[in-house]
């Protein structure tokens, strides 16, 4: 039987519950799943992508079908290189739907035979988000149960070392 091999792309800064769910949900779903961290021009992000891959990597460690990487340029020439057949995007609200729906029907055009596939968080991720993960941790809000325990504790290492210096 075929096997399929899907890519789930995205800036992950930082990884949050939601992204750890559909992993986890992806890993069911295909034979193999390629986390990617996308190299890109967000003038500040808080983790570097080699950071971030490490989180993911971390956290990720238990799904034994999943692995980390990152890339540069066009999603469907790093699909095509990892020789995949689709790309896994999670829809949280109704607002993420016609931003997806876009790139998703770019990416068709830039490469018919690769599918994309969303698919839901359990609905206590539905709100959630890097950015606000972000934003509620910098107004010293709390994040417990929003990202991974040791993501968590690389947040606050950075913050600390930044007041330090
Ligand atoms: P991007 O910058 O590519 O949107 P993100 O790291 O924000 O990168 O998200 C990567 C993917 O994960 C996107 O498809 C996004 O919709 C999805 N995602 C982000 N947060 C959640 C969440 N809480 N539940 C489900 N999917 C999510």
């Amino acid at each position: 039987m075929k096997k399929i091999k899907a890519i789930y792309p995205g800036s992950f800064d930082p990884p949050t519950n939601g992204h750890l769910d559909l992993i986890e949900r992806g890993s069911r779903i295909f034979d193999e799943l390629v986390v990617a961290v996308l190299h890109n021009r967000e003038k500040e992000p808080l983790f570097t992508v080699a950071e971030r891959q490490q989180m993911l990597e971390e956290t990720s460690r238990r799904f034994k079908n999943v692995r980390v990487t990152n890339f540069h340029g066009l999603l469907v020439d790093f699909v095509e290189k990892e020789k995949a057949q689709a790309v896994l995007r999670g829809i949280r609200a109704i607002s993420d739907y016609e931003y997806e729906l876009q790139m998703a029907l770019m990416n068709r055009r830039l490469s018919p035979g690769t599918e994309t596939i969303f698919m839901m968080p359990a609905d206590q991720y539905s709100f959630l988000s890097s950015r606000l993960v972000k934003e509620v941790f910098r107004n010293k809000g709390s994040i417990t149960g929003l990202v991974p325990t040791l993501v968590e504790q690389r947040m606050r290492a950075k913050t600390s070392g930044k007041r330090g210096k």
